[in-house]
This record gives C-alpha cells, sequence and structure tokens, in this order.
C-alpha cells in the first residue's frame, strides 16, 4: 500500500514540503501520497491578507496576523528559494524591502509553478492527531468546515505547519477594564490609518512593537509611547515615538509607568507575543515551547523525539524564515523518503541538548543569526537543496541590524546582493517613511511624474 503523509497548514511552510515532495517527484522519485489540509479557504498563511479579526467566516479563530502595509522588516535576499529567485519570478530584479502582496505573489508564484495546489484540502480543519503503536500509524481527524462534516484519514507521518504567530499572548494590567479608549493585541491589529490623531501606547519590545510603533506614526498617530518590560530597543525613532519602562496601572486614560511618569493614552496595543498552540495534537505528540531558536524536543528542529514520524516545521523563532522551511521540508522529506536516517533516541536527545545548550549562551541579535544560519547550514548539508550563499545570508543580516540602529526609518531604502544571483537589488522609488501606497503595481512600477 502506498504510504500516505499528512501536511497540516498551508502556509509557507506547508508550501515548502508539498514543493520538496513534488521537487523528488519529478526527479524520479517515488514519493508517498501527500494530503494537505488548510482551515481557511485559501493558501499562504499569515501572508494570505484578511481583514477579519476574532473569528473568520467558519467561525474558527481568525488565523491571519498580518496588517495593511506591512513590508517585509527583513531584505528579501535573506529569504530568497534557492531555486526561485526573485528575478525569475518578477522578471527583474526588485528592491530589497517589497510590501506584504509582493512577497505573497512570489511564495505562492513557486507554489503555482509545481501546481502544488492540487494536494491541499481547503477549508478543513485538523481536529485532533494520535498515534497507534501498534499499527505504527497516525489518525488524523479533521472537519469539512464547509459541510460541517467530521471524518477520520490514516497516515504513516505527520508533519505539523501550522504556524505559531496567531494565538495571542494577552497580558491584564490594573485598569484595562475601565479604560476608555480601545485595547487590542497586535494580532488583530489591521490599519494603522485607525488610529491617526491619536496618542497610541504600544506595549512590548519586539519586532511587532517596533512595526506597529512606526507603521502608527506613520500614517497620523499624534504620539506613540512604546513601554518595554526588560530593555528599551533604542532605536533612533522619529520625532513623535518614545520609549518608557514597564506599564504599572491604568488610571482611566491616564497610563502610570514604572519609573513614574504618567501619559494620556488614546489606545493601547498590545505587542506581547504569540503563543505556540496545537490543541489539536494528542498530550504526548504536542510541542510545548516557547518563542525560541531551538525547541527542546525537536531533533534538528523538525522531528519529535520521541517519534519522529512527527515533525514540525517553522516552530523556530525566525530571523530566517522561507531558507529554514526549505532546509527543514527538505530533510523531512528525506527522512520520509528514507534518504536520510536518523540516528539513535539518545544521539537525537544529546543532539538537541547541544543546541538548547548553546542557544542558552547567546547575548546578542548577531549571535542568535549566526546559531540560526549553522542550524540552516546542518540541515542543508544532508540534502540536496539547490546552492546558494548562506554566508552571504549571515554578512546582509548584520549590515540590516547595523542598518537599523543608523536609521529606524530608513533602512528599508537599501539595496542587498542576491545570495543565488549576486545581483544587486535596485532601490525602491521611494523612500519606505514616504511610501503610502504598498500596492504590487506601484511598488514595482516607477510612479509617473506628474
Ligand atoms: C505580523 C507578522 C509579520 C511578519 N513579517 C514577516 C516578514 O516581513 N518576513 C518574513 O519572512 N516573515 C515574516 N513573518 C513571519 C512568518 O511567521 C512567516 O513568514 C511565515 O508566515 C510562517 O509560515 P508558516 O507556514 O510556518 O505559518 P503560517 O503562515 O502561520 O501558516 C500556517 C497555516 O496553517 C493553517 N492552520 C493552522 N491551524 C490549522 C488546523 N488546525 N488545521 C488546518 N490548518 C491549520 C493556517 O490557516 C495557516 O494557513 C511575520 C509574522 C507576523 C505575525
Amino acid at each position: 500500500m502506498t504510504s500516505r503523509v499528512a501536511v497540516i497548514g498551508a502556509g509557507p511552510s506547508g508550501l515548502s514540503q508539498l514543493h520538496a515532495f513534488e521537487e523528488a517527484r519529478k526527479k524520479g522519485a517515488e514519493v508517498p501520497e501527500l494530503v494537505c489540509f488548510e482551515k481557511q479557504s485559501d493558501w499562504g498563511g499569515l501572508w494570505n491578507y484578511s481583514w477579519r479579526t476574532g473569528l473568520d467566516e467558519f467561525g474558527e479563530p481568525a488565523h491571519g496576523s498580518m496588517y495593511r502595509f506591512l513590508w517585509s522588516n527583513g531584505p528579501k535576499e535573506c529569504l530568497e528559494f534557492a531555486d526561485y529567485t526573485f528575478e525569475e519570478h518578477f522578471g527583474k530584479a526588485i528592491p530589497s524591502f517589497p510590501p506584504r502582496e509582493v512577497l505573497a505573489d512570489y511564495i505562492l508564484g513557486r507554489a503555482k509553478k509545481n501546481d502544488v495546489r492540487r494536494f491541499i484540502r481547503f477549508s478543513t480543519a485538523v481536529r485532533w492527531v494520535s498515534y497507534d503503536p501498534a499499527t505504527e500509524q497516525f489518525t488524523v481527524t479533521v472537519e469539512d468546515l464547509t459541510g460541517n462534516e467530521t471524518r477520520r484519514e490514516v497516515f504513516d507521518h505527520v508533519i505539523v505547519a501550522t504556524g505559531h504567530f496567531s494565538v495571542p499572548n494577552v497580558p491584564h494590567y490594573e485598569g484595562f477594564e475601565s479604560f476608555p479608549g480601545r485595547i487590542l493585541h497586535s494580532h488583530d491589529f489591521r490599519d494603522a490609518r485607525e488610529f491617526a490623531g491619536q496618542d497610541v501606547l504600544v506595549m512590548g519590545s519586539s519586532y511587532s512593537a517596533e512595526d506597529l510603533a512606526l507603521q502608527s506614526k506613520k500614517y497620523g498617530a499624534k504620539s506613540v509611547t512604546i513601554s518595554y518590560r526588560t530593555a528599551p530597543m533604542d532605536f533612533k525613532w522619529p520625532q513623535g515615538i518614545d520609549e518608557v519602562p514597564q506599564l504599572v496601572k491604568l488610571d482611566g486614560d491616564v497610563a502610570h509607568f514604572k519609573d513614574g511618569s504618567t501619559r494620556r493614552i488614546d489606545s493601547i496595543v498590545l505587542c506581547t507575543g504569540y503563543k505556540h498552540h496545537f490543541p489539536f495534537v494528542a498530550d504526548e505528540l504536542r510541542l510545548r515551547t516557547k518563542n525560541v531558536l531551538y525547541p527542546a524536543n525537536l531533533y534538528k528542529g523538525v522531528f519529535w523525539l520521541d517519534n519522529p514520524k512527527l515533525m514540525y516545521l517553522g516552530m523556530q523563532d525566525q530571523f530566517y524564515t522561507m531558507t529554514l522551511f526549505d532546509a527543514e521540508a527538505w530533510y523531512a522529506r528525506d527522512h520520509v523518503l528514507g534518504r536520510v536516517s536518523l540516528p539513535s533516541r539518545e544521539e537525537m536527545s544529546a543532539d538537541i541538548d547541544k543546541w538548547v545548550e548553546r542557544e542558552s549562551t547567546l547575548t546578542d541579535d548577531a549571535g542568535m543569526i549566526d546559531f540560526q544560519a549553522d542550524h540552516v547550514a546542518e540541515l542543508l548539508a544532508d540534502v540536496d537543496y539547490p546552492k546558494f550563499d548562506l554566508d552571504l545570508t549571515r554578512k546582509l543580516f548584520r549590515d540590516w541590524e547595523h542598518d537599523k540602529q543608523e536609521s529606524i526609518t530608513g533602512y528599508r531604502d537599501r539595496g542587498f546582493p542576491s545570495p543565488c544571483t549576486g545581483t544587486e537589488a535596485p532601490i525602491h522609488h521611494t523612500p519606505w517613511w514616504e511610501a503610502m501606497d504598498d500596492s504590487l503595481e506601484t511598488f514595482l512600477n516607477t510612479p509617473k511624474q506628474s
């Protein structure tokens, strides 16, 4: 009987997985039957922008956390598919920091080229995954959300690619109940123009806080106060944005901070992170982790230690995204195809410990970037993923970090060389801080002189 593989989620990670199998099949490999379950009605995961918050059209928790006017926050060269370059997709070199629609077009371009859509069952949510040691197979219970029908299917391998930036971590502070304005988590942030003219409090000190503070100011907020818990981001913020220590409480619309200062606030955006949340996976198979570079229990960052027939993709905190997903997907595929063999449980456990221990010693972004690059390099060493200049991407990330320190509003105005083709990216026609239109058409074409 043909073996069967379930891929859960048709976001970038799941699409990398389907693509990896398809590449092997095109080169003559006998591949298992693939079934990808996707709870949304379309593909692309977070890149499939939706205005919906709260619940989606099926009454499921809305998956989307992206917002209007989101531009890539890292150089696109550091996420370029080695087997499908930006130049191939767009027919020309494009600037290094594209808006969401452009990146979504690119990610889906490769998926369309290999027609992996045929493997996806849309509007189908996975409700439960369990394993039977007697049959050595998984039972996957799914619900067809359009027909309200639940059914079970049996698989030999399961690959979880459901992402981990959709279930918000929501803190509570004294005075939230009686605050007269809006309090929302970044998961529900959709359009910065909503905050035009307002005094906004952004809580957090990671990518979301950084970008939503900038977005809000760019699209007209009167002021943005960023409140940090441990350390400020310390960028050279444009006028109207500044950082204060942690919120202590709200008194009506007045926020009180740890340093004794107070500010009147109209709206609060909680950039307080997300939870890894896999309620559909049986207890003994469920990944429980914080947002780290190397979750414990995943050998090579992919294989569930106690049962490597279960794999997780893209579960790391991410500097690298598509490149990491591809490397993981290639490795997972080759495990399924029997091309790579995994060592004993003891050896896998010791290897995980080594990485986890190394992560605990990291003190800065440069170290974290190298750590993740080493992880990617280790995966790529064993698989036939096309060659590209991974060391160049380490340098690009370092340059990018440096550029952000120099100018948090200007770092996107630079071009980087492709690690796949060597082509230098052109500079975008409009500085990011002044570019209000994020459409694909405007991004790709030089604006006409009026
Ligand atoms: C606000 C924001 C901005 C970001 N910006 C960037 C950026 O600029 N550049 C970058 O490279 N990365 C960015 N990222 C990182 C992002 O994590 C990755 O780019 C990428 O989307 C991760 O892909 P994924 O497939 O692992 O997860 P996701 O994109 O989250 O896709 C997971 C898929 O699984 C499906 N799913 C979930 N549960 C189930 C279930 N039970 N049954 C069936 N299907 C299910 C979902 O519907 C979804 O389609 C950003 C993330 C966020 C939140």
